[in-house]
């Protein structure tokens, strides 16, 4: 089967699910794993650049700047952003101007991620640290003069109502398009939301949901990933989130999981990102290998990433 990504041309929900339906899941069969049955579904592959669950939190909020009859969209995030990436790629795709609000100083040579995001025609304003920790506080827009009419603001990451609806549907079409009967779903944690938003929707079947946070968290993922759930369903579901296995902190990429990352990607051909979706599967792999999921059926969420694997270029 040719794995070959979608391309999202309308901005239009039909055929935003359509295309999320025909998403491929691929059995992985791989020495990495030995003691389970393992599929991965491959939503990096919904589109080159508006990919992975970034994708699926933008639609609803892409929509509502179109209904609204807004013209720019305005995020945030740093300098590795696949969210800043996505929305950038999707500003020029569809016909309206963005602007990305990133944290810190101007560098003399941007990082690849805003570099694109400059091409596709985004506007990047820098703003230092401190008043980029204000960026929740209800004043910011306006302090920064991007708070008009015709102006639609999403948060970092599409950390909102409308992106948790987008996740929501994942869901339902996880539910509707799985191979087989999972009873392990994991993917990779920034925020808890894609986890909490797939739990709020996956209340009938007996599937059990598994966080890998790819940062030091603190319990901030399971509180958000809580209160996104809450936003979704009114039955509250159990979700485990795994949190040691951030390999040191947020994008740090020791050598072990560099060779991981490359032993992954040369058994199963399946391309891995180095901040998210590597740590996620090596946090399974030890977790295979640590026998307690002998002979269970896993789905791992490839969840995109896949522009940030510049980073471990540079490196
Ligand atoms: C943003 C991101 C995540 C984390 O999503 P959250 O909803 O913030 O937990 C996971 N994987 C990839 C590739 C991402 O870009």
């Amino acid at each position: 089967m040719p794995v070959r990504p979608r391309y999202l041309t309308n901005l239009n929900l039909q055929d935003f699910f359509e295309t999320a339906c025909e998403i491929p899941y691929q059995k992985i069969d791989s020495e990495l794993f030995p003691n389970i049955e393992l599929w991965i579904r491959r939503d990096d592959l919904l589109d080159p650049l508006i990919s992975g669950n970034k994708a699926y939190k933008l639609i609803y909020n892409l929509i509502e700047v179109r209904e609204q009859g807004a013209d720019t969209l305005v995020t945030c995030g740093g300098a590795w952003s696949n969210h800043i990436h996505a929305t950038a790629a999707a500003g020029a795709r569809f016909g309206f101007k963005t602007v990305g609000i990133i944290r810190g100083e101007r560098p003399r040579v941007l990082s690849p991620t805003l570099s694109d995001a400059e091409r596709f025609g985004m506007t990047l304003r820098f703003v230092s640290r401190a008043d980029y920790r204000e960026r929740h506080s209800s004043g910011f827009m306006n302090r920064l003069g991007l708070d008009g009419p015709g102006i639609k603001y999403v948060p970092e990451g599409g950390a909102n109502q409308r992106g948790a609806e987008g996740v929501k549907q994942l869901g339902t079409i996880l539910e509707k398009t799985s191979p087989i009967e999972f009873d392990e779903c994991w993917l990779a944690c920034g925020t808890g939301l894609t986890l909490g938003a797939l739990a709020g929707a996956l209340n009938s079947s007996g599937i059990r949901l598994v966080g890998v946070s790819v940062l030091k968290d603190g319990g901030s993922i399971e509180r958000d990933a809580r209160y996104w759930q809450g936003r979704c369903a009114d039955v509250e579901r159990q979700v485990s989130v795994v949190s040691e296995a951030h390999c040191g902190g947020y994008a740090k990429f020791p050598d072990y999981l560099a060779a991981f990352q490359r032993n992954f990607e040369r058994g199963t051909g399946v391309p891995l990102d180095p901040v998210y979706t590597a740590k996620m599967a090596y946090a399974l792999h030890r977790e295979d290998l640590a026998g307690s999921l002998s002979g269970r059926r896993i789905l791992m969420l490839h969840t995109g990433g896949l522009q940030g694997c510049r980073k471990s270029i540079k490196k």
